[in-house]
């Protein structure tokens, strides 16, 4: 008989944005008048920068004509974009990536979820908590749910790394009695707490993946957003290209979101039990993957020209003033605010210690401002708030003064 991939009944269920879209629709069924403010949802609003947009244009061009038109391209991606991405983006903060150790694809979405493919079904695997849902759900699909210890000491498939207020929201590593997790994922500027890592920090991780023999799948999707002097890369710091996997992503970076395009960086000399990752990847992605359109690798390449990066350079600004704006606003209220100062979230502490929904239904019902609760990316999310940046400025503005009069 045949039978379903009974992994996908364990998943936990999809549960935080269809009940977010459904309180809402609610909301506006009941006040048809009011405008809602929407800072929940991880998606920008602002256009794509004018060179991206000529590039697409070009692009469309080149399709239209026989001598430059373009079917299939290469799996990892066409070199004008993946040499950019290796002498701009990691030139300019001073690491050696080669072109083929780069491989770009449709967005950190799919790569940071399809990557588990290469790694046996029983790896077990460490996430931060709160997490960003793709990591967990994924590992889930593969048969890596559960979150207990087995009889031999070893980490039982999927486990949890808190992340609180007391650390910073930045894990500790695990005690040394216990069996090193194999794969760790870590997302630095976080999502959703928009915490971030030191080098210092992120050496004790890179240390501690080389003594164990893990990996560490290091998701840099928000390093565009970081103004401190803070690591853009894990390969920034020694001993990186022997334990680490980077995602990257063009979605923030450049408001690719509907556009689609990303890239996964995997050093040559990455291995497992000799066997290199490089090379299980390639494989991988040859075998279940197109390639990313020759229009969005155009458009990719625009953002790394000089005008480009003007032009994307200055709508993160644009999100940034608007990370500060609810930062310094919610602050002064007296709230606990984290992140924002290199990322485009805003992690609060919920006050008057309501639970997440409930700060979620005060917040919709008395002020018309729609955010994410922090139980919805793990147990220690509980009593936390996420708001985004993404916003426009005004709508950003009125949030805050609509809650600093609820308030005052
Ligand atoms: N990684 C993190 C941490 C994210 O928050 C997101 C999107 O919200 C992604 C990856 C997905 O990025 P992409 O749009 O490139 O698929």
């Amino acid at each position: 008989m045949i039978k379903i991939n009974e992994n996908y009944l364990k998943l936990p269920g999809s549960y935080l944005f269809s009940e977010i879209a459904g309180r809402i629709r609610k909301y506006n069924e009941n006040n048809p008048e009011l405008d809602l403010i929407r800072l929940g949802i991880g998606d920008v609003t602002r256009p794509l920068a004018p060179s991206v947009v000529e590039a697409l244009h070009r692009a469309v061009d080149d399709e239209a004509a026989a001598e430059s038109f373009h079917g299939y391209g290469p799996e990892a991606g066409y070199e004008f974009l993946r040499s950019k991405i290796s002498e701009e983006h990691y030139g300019r903060l001073g690491v050696k990536i080669a072109v083929d150790e780069i491989f770009v694809g449709d967005g950190a979405k799919s790569d940071t979820g399809n990557i588990g493919d290469i790694f046996a079904a029983d790896s077990t695997v460490a996430v931060c908590d709160p997490v960003y849902p793709v990591y967990v759900d994924t590992n889930a699909m593969a048969g890596r749910a559960g979150n207990y210890r087995q009889a031999d000491g070893r980490w039982s498939r999927l486990t949890y790394l808190p992340c609180t207020a007391e650390n910073n929201f930045v894990p500790e590593l695990p005690s040394t009695d216990e069996a090193a997790p194999e794969l760790i994922y870590l997302c630095f500027p976080n999502n959703p707490t928009g915490s971030v890592i030191t080098r210092e920090q992120l050496g004790l991780w890179v240390d501690y993946a080389r003594k164990n023999g893990s990996i560490i799948l290091y998701d840099a999707a928000y390093e565009a957003y970081i103004t401190e002097d803070l690591p853009h890369s894990i390969f920034e710091i020694e001993g990186a290209r022997e334990c680490a996997i980077e995602f990257c992503s063009f979605s923030k970076l450049a408001g690719f979101t509907g556009i689609r395009l990303g890239y996964t960086v995997i050093p040559r000399e990455l291995k497992v039990d000799g066997t290199s990752l490089n090379s299980l990847w390639s494989r991988r992605q040859s075998t279940k993957f197109n390639g990313a359109s020759y229009l969005t690798q155009r458009a990719g390449e625009a953002v790394f020209s000089v005008q480009g990066q003007k032009e994307v350079r200055e709508t993160i600004a644009y999100y940034q003033a608007n990370a500060r704006t609810i930062y310094s606003g919610l602050s002064k209220l007296g709230w606990q605010v984290y992140g924002a100062v290199n990322a485009p979230y805003i992690w609060l502490k919920t006050p008057d210690n309501m639970g997440s929904w409930e700060f979620f239904d005060y917040l919709l019902e008395h002020a018309g401002i729609a955010g994410t609760p922090g139980s919805g990316f793990g147990p220690c999310g509980e009593g936390y708030f996420r708001l985004t940046a993404f916003g426009t400025a005004e709508k950003t503005e009125e949030a805050v003064a609509r809650i600093t009069t609820l308030v005052r």
